[in-house]
C-alpha cells in the first residue's frame, strides 16, 4: 500500500501543489495569531482549528511537526493598511487598563477558547514583545536598501522587492484598498515597519530605536518570529483570507529583503523567495446578522455557544464538514446538526468501547496492521485529507467505518483512534453525558429534572397517564422537552439547547 502523498493549496500560485519539505521529515508551521485587544469571535477560531487540522495531518502523514502560533501584542494598528491607532492602546484606554494587563487576559481566554476546541499547543507561542530587540536588528539591517525615515516612522518600500503584492493579485503601484494617508509615502501601499510615537505622546508600550521611540509594525514582527523560529524558509504559512492581502504580502517583502533578494539582482520571482514554500489561507466563517465583527460589539464567542448549551466541540464538526477554502455560514441550525452528528459518533463508539470491553479489553492493534475490511478505509481516508485536506469527505469515510460490521472491536476502535488523531473530536474519551451542557439561563437543576422523569416512568408503569402528562407539562413549562423515542436514546433536553 503506497501512502497518497499530501497535496496542498498554495495561495501564491493558486494551486494545488505536493508538500515537500524543506527539511525532510520535518514540517514547519507558522500560523498568525490573534491580537490580543478583545475576545475572539468564531470566526477567528476557525482559522484556528484549520491550521490545528493541517498540523495533525502533518503528524498524521509521518512529519515531525514544529508548529508556531504567534500572539500579537502590539503593533497591530485598527486599519489592516497601516492607519489609525494601535488595537491594543485603544482597548487600554477604553477598559481603563495596563495594554500588558490587556494582552494577558484576552490571551488566556484565547487559550481557553482553545482548549475547548482540542485546538493542540504548538511548539511554542511567541508574544511580540518578546521579539522586539530582533525586530529593531532586521529593520536596521534591512533599512538602508529597502526603507526610509518620514516623521512618523521607517516605511518599507515597496518597489525595491520584486513582484511585490503577487500573492494579493493586487496592482503594485496603486496598492489596491490603500489609503494614503500618510503624507511623505513613496506609494501608496508602502507600509511602516517602525511607528514613532508622535511628538509629546507617550505609549504604553514603546522601545527606543535608531528612529526614536516607539513600536514595530504588525508586519514586521510576523517576519521576525517565523525567522527566529523556524528559519527561512520554512514550509507553510497560515491564516485567514483577509491576511492574503494586505498582511502576508508584506510579510513576503520583508522576507524577500531579510533573505536579499530584491528587485536590483533580478529575482523576480518572490515565490522562491517568499520565506515559506507554501501560504495557506482559510476562508470565513460568516453571520448574516453581522455578528462576526467585533465593532457590532456583542459578536459572536465560543462562550456564547458553550451559554446555549452546545459542545464547543459540535463547532469543531461544523468547521469540518466544510472544505477550509469555502465560506461557511453560521447558523444555530447548522450548529445543532453538527452536535446531533457528534452525539451519533460518541455513543457509536460508546458501544464499541463496551463490547471491546466485553470481549476481555484486548490492546489496540497499530496502524498498519489492519486488515481488509478496515485497511481500505483508513487509506480512503488518508487520500481524503492528503487531497489538501478534504475533511468533508474524510468524515465521511469516517461514519463508514463506525457502521462496519464483522470487525474486531479492538480493530475497529484502533482506525477510529487514528482518524480520531486528525479530526481531534476527543471520540474515545468523550461521553454522551458530556455532550449535555446546561445552557447558562437554564434554572430547573439536572436532578430535579432526572426525578420528575423517574416519576413519570412510574405513573407509566401504572397506566397513570393523567399524572404522566401532568409531569411533562411542568417539565415543558420549565424549559424541558421530553424526548420519547429518541433515536440516539436521550430523555430530555433543554430548550435552545443540547
Ligand atoms: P485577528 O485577531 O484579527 O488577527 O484574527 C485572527 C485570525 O482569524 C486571522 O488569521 C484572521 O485572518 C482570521 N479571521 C478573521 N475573521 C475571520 C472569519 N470571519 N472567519 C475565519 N477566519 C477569520
Ligand atoms: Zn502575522
Amino acid at each position: 500500500m503506497t501512502e497518497p502523498s499530501l497535496r496542498l493549496f498554495n495561495s501564491l500560485t493558486r494551486a494545488v501543489e505536493p508538500f515537500v519539505p524543506v527539511h525532510p521529515g520535518e514540517a514547519r508551521v507558522y500560523t498568525c495569531g490573534p491580537t490580543v485587544y478583545n475576545y475572539q469571535h468564531i470566526g477567528n477560531m476557525r482559522a484556528f482549528v484549520f491550521a490545528d487540522t493541517l498540523g495533525r495531518t502533518l503528524a498524521f502523514k509521518g512529519y515531525k511537526l514544529r508548529h508556531i502560533i504567534n500572539i500579537t501584542d502590539v503593533g497591530h494598528l485598527t486599519s489592516d493598511a497601516d492607519e489609525g491607532d494601535d488595537k491594543m492602546e485603544k482597548a487600554a484606554a477604553r477598559l481603563g487598563k495596563t495594554a500588558w494587563d490587556i494582552a494577558a487576559f484576552y490571551t488566556a481566554e484565547f487559550k481557553r477558547d482553545l482548549k475547548w476546541l482540542n485546538v493542540r499547543d504548538p511548539a511554542r507561542w511567541t508574544v511580540a514583545t518578546d521579539y522586539v530587540p530582533q525586530m529593531i536588528e532586521v529593520a536596521k539591517a534591512i533599512a538602508d536598501k529597502h526603507c526610509y525615515e518620514l516623521p512618523s516612522g521607517l516605511y518599507f518600500d515597496i518597489s525595491t522587492v520584486a513582484d511585490y503584492g503577487r500573492l494579493a493579485r493586487a496592482a503594485t503601484e496603486e496598492g489596491e484598498g490603500r489609503i494614503d494617508e500618510v503624507e511623505g509615502k513613496r506609494h501608496a501601499a508602502d507600509f511602516a515597519i517602525w511607528r514613532k510615537t508622535p511628538p509629546g505622546e507617550t505609549r504604553q508600550m514603546e522601545w527606543d530605536s535608531p528612529w526614536g521611540r516607539g513600536a514595530p509594525g504588525w508586519h514586521l514582527e510576523c517576519s521576525v518570529m517565523s525567522r527566529a523560529e523556524l528559519g527561512l524558509p520554512f514550509d507553510i504559512h497560515t491564516g485567514g483570507i483577509d491576511h492574503r492581502e494586505i498582511h502576508h504580502p508584506n510579510e513576503i517583502a520583508q522576507n524577500q529583503a531579510m533573505q536579499g533578494f530584491d528587485a536590483e539582482h533580478g529575482h523576480l520571482d518572490c515565490a522562491q523567495n517568499s520565506g515559506a514554500r507554501l501560504w495557506m489561507h482559510n476562508n470565513f466563517l460568516i453571520d448574516r446578522a453581522g455578528k462576526m465583527s467585533k465593532s457590532s460589539g456583542d459578536f459572536l464567542r465560543l462562550q456564547l455557544l458553550h451559554d446555549r448549551g452546545y459542545h464547543p466541540l459540535a463547532f469543531r464538526l461544523m468547521c469540518l464538514q466544510a472544505h477550509y477554502r469555502s465560506e461557511l455560514e453560521f447558523s444555530w441550525d447548522n450548529l445543532a446538526a453538527a452536535l446531533t452528528r457528534l452525539k451519533r459518533m460518541v455513543m457509536a463508539v460508546a458501544q464499541l468501547e463496551q463490547r471491546h470491553a466485553e470481549l476481555g479489553g484486548a490492546a489496540l492493534p497499530p496502524r498498519d496492521a489492519f486488515g481488509p475490511k478496515l485497511a481500505p478505509l483508513i487509506e480512503r481516508f488518508d487520500a481524503a485529507i492528503s487531497d489538501d485536506l478534504n475533511t468533508a469527505v474524510a468524515l465521511t469515510v469516517f461514519d463508514e467505518a463506525l457502521t462496519l460490521k464483522k470487525v474486531d472491536p479492538a480493530e475497529k476502535l484502533a482506525a477510529i483512534a487514528a482518524m480520531d488523531a486528525v479530526l481531534g473530536l476527543d471520540l474515545l474519551t468523550l461521553d454522551r453525558a458530556d455532550l449535555r451542557l446546561r445552557p447558562a439561563a437554564a434554572t430547573i437543576a439536572e436532578a430535579d429534572i432526572e426525578a420528575a422523569l423517574e416519576k413519570r416512568k412510574a405513573a407509566r408503569v401504572d397506566k397513570d397517564f393523567a399524572t404522566s402528562d401532568a409531569i411533562r407539562d411542568s417539565l415543558i413549562a420549565s424549559g424541558v422537552e421530553v424526548m420519547d423515542g429518541d433515536p440516539l436514546g436521550w430523555e430530555w433536553r433543554l430548550e435552545n439547547g443540547a
